[in-house]
């Protein structure tokens, strides 16, 4: 659990208070098979009293051992992600029960618990379809070769430009 004490910050209008974390992914409540991090996932940030909010923002640095989706080896992926929600008091919760407050997250005790926020923008962040380098070639479609480390004696099937065109507009998403 990562949890913001605002025992402070939450009596100070208009003042804000940093924070760092360094967890784990287990304690982030990600599990290796979800996604596996190479070190522990620092999060550094900033609580600020905006009056009916408390604004919390900050950066995730993450690194991610991932598999390469054109070689299949191993690659770490290095990433910063920012995040940025705001809580809002409990209490305040029941005049407006009628307005779409679904976005809306709250905390009741002396305490923020962002362990979903950060868990949640991980996952978010997390690249589908990651390449050790974007000059990778990947694996010879024949014998399985990786064509960054050997040249396989396979024949390299001969491609239209034109189509070439088109597959590089395909890899680009
Ligand atoms: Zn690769
Ligand atoms: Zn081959």
């Amino acid at each position: 659990m990562i949890k913001i004490t605002i025992t402070q910050i939450r009596k100070e209008l208009g003042k804000n208070q940093p924070f760092s974390f360094k967890v784990s992914a287990e304690e982030l409540g990600l599990n290796e098979e979800q996604f596996s991090v190479e070190e522990d996932v620092l999060i550094d940030g900033l609580i600020t009293n905006k009056g009916t909010v408390l604004e919390v923002t900050g950066k995730i640095n993450a690194r991610l051992e991932q598999c390469c989706s054109r070689c299949l080896e191993n690659m770490v992926t290095v990433l910063t992600i920012p995040f940025s929600e705001e809580y809002r008091e409990i209490e305040l919760k029941r005049n407006e029960e009628n307005s779409d407050s679904e976005e809306i997250n709250y905390f009741s005790d002396d305490e923020i618990d962002i362990t979903d926020l950060i868990r949640e923008s991980i996952l978010l962040a997390e690249p589908i379809k990651p390449v050790c380098s974007e000059t990778c070639r990947g694996l010879c479609p024949k014998c399985g070769a990786n064509l960054n480390i050997n040249t396989c004696g396979c024949n390299p099937t001969k491609i239209d430009p034109r189509l070439a065109v088109l597959g590089k507009l395909l890899s680009k998403d």
